[in-house]
């Protein structure tokens, strides 16, 4: 099958073309039938299997030229970088078409935004906040919305973006149709969707031959931070110089803390990015990656969805994620578009619960390598790594009586005074013998 045997438009096959892609991947050839039939949509793709082009693809095919200034398209992801990344597909996908397609989201300048709003689009990518304040500002009128796109919805859909979700719900009009894409689906997420979705039709990848089979996945014990430290350094000798490595830690502190250590041997190859940069460092960060001007990105879970990077041949997660579908998405940053890719995960003691559901979830093992004779483990822990001691209260023992030494003695007279509280109510009933109230 070829893209020819979908009944795209001409300028969509000629975009084709000039991007070299011309079989359609599962997600692409099964989804658009579905999703050109209008139906509400929830497709489960893997990472990688090219599920953006599987929204993209109908979505555009089905768009009608409008002389109006408002958006046909919405596509909702969780993250900036998502935005810029969907925005650039579309990009591509449309240079023969008279399409406007703008990105928002949350942390940049509001005013340009809804400028660039305000100047007339077709397709809208954003994040649900930054989608919701200008809606509810007034910027971007959402009542011409034919297509609602959320990608990611899993995350998308999580606690806390939900209550935005539904405000930008608010300002679409009733009659829609909805794509929801992601690589895993939470049955809390699923039942959520039961409300919203009309008779969805599930379009899944098949998992066969999907990139998950491609990635080489083996563990390493390492008991600490430090420890973990010198097998990163061990490993990262030991890849060939063309490798790309995204280093995954569990939280913004630990990506600096990281980056401080190993940022002297690897000088500029060494990138970071976590959700405490600016927006700025952000993008140019993962884009440093993306040229290889970086050949080692130490990065939190805020890019372990959707963003594609080209040929990142390592994923190591330096602190196994705290939620099992996490490790599905992180390792999902290499293996992609038919390469091979391989994920490395250090386990200490306290990671055996978050082992072992990640091993239900993947239904496999994780193989363990032995700890290579060249590291060094240490037993020194980092400040944030003791256990927390519960320091126990001085018990003031008196002694008993029987044991009483030397030392003890009666306390002189005026020690033994109690402080009491002067009551002047009592007070005054003591002297008077009725209440009397002060002047
Ligand atoms: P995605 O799963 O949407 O992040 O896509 C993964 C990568 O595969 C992206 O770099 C896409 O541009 C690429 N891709 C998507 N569809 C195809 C296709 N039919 N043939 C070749 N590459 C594709």
């Amino acid at each position: 099958m070829t893209f020819r045997d979908l009944n795209l438009k001409k300028p969509l096959w000629n975009a084709l073309d000039d991007l070299g892609y011309h079989t359609p991947t599962t997600i692409q050839a099964n989804g658009f039938k579905v999703m050109m039939s209008g139906a509400d949509t929830i497709g489960i793709a893997q990472t990688g299997t090219g599920k953006t082009l599987a929204y993209l693809l109908p979505c555009l095919c089905m768009w009608e030229f409008s002389k109006g200034p408002h958006p046909q398209i919405l596509i909702i992801v969780p993250t900036r970088e998502l935005v810029a990344q969907v925005v650039r597909e579309v990009e591509k996908l449309t240079t023969y078409m008279n399409v406007v397609v703008g990105g928002v989201y949350g942390g940049a300048n509001m005013n340009t935004q809804a400028a660039m709003v305000l100047n007339g689009l077709d397709v809208l990518v954003g994040t649900p906040g930054r989608i919701f304040d200008l809606a509810s500002s007034g910027s971007l009128k959402l009542k011409h919305i034919k297509k609602v796109v959320i990608d990611e919805v899993d995350e998308t859909l999580s606690l806390g973006f939900r209550p935005q979700l539904l405000n930008v719900f608010e300002f679409l009009p009733a009659k829609r149709q909805h794509m929801v894409f992601s690589a895993t689906l939470s049955e809390e997420v699923a039942l959520f969707l039961e409300d919203y979705l009309i008779s969805p039709v599930r379009v899944e990848a098949a998992r066969a031959g999907s990139p998950i089979d491609k990635i080489h996945q083996i563990g390493y014990r390492a008991p600490n931070f430090l420890s973990k430290v010198s097998l990163l350094r061990h490993l990262l000798k030991g890849f060939e110089g063309d490798s790309k490595i995204l280093v995954f830690v569990s939280s913004r502190a630990l990506a600096d803390t990281l980056f401080e250590e190993i940022k002297e041997e690897l000088s500029d190859s060494i990138g970071v990015i976590h959700s405490n940069k600016a927006q700025n460092f952000r993008f140019e960060a993962v884009q440093r990656f993306q040229t290889g001007a970086t050949r080692v990105l130490i990065a939190t879970d805020l890019i372990a969805r959707g963003i594609d990077v080209t040929d990142v041949t390592h994923v190591i997660n330096f602190d196994i994620p705290e939620n099992p579908e996490n490790y599905i998405h992180r390792i999902g940053r290499t293996g992609r578009a038919d390469k091979n890719g391989m994920a490395i995960t250090f386990i200490s003691e306290k990671d055996d619960a978050a082992l072992e559901a990640i091993q239900v979830l993947m239904q496999q093992p994780l193989v363990f390598e032995k700890t290579p004779k060249q590291v060094a483990y240490t037993t020194e822990l980092l400040e944030f790594e003791k256990p927390v001691v519960a320091i126990p209260g001085k018990v003031l023992k008196l002694p008993s009586r029987e044991n009483k030494g030397a030392s003890f003695h009666e306390k002189k007279a005026k020690n033994k005074k109690v402080n009491v509280r002067y009551n002047h109510k009592k007070a005054m009933q003591e002297k008077y013998g009725k209440p009397k109230k002060k002047r």
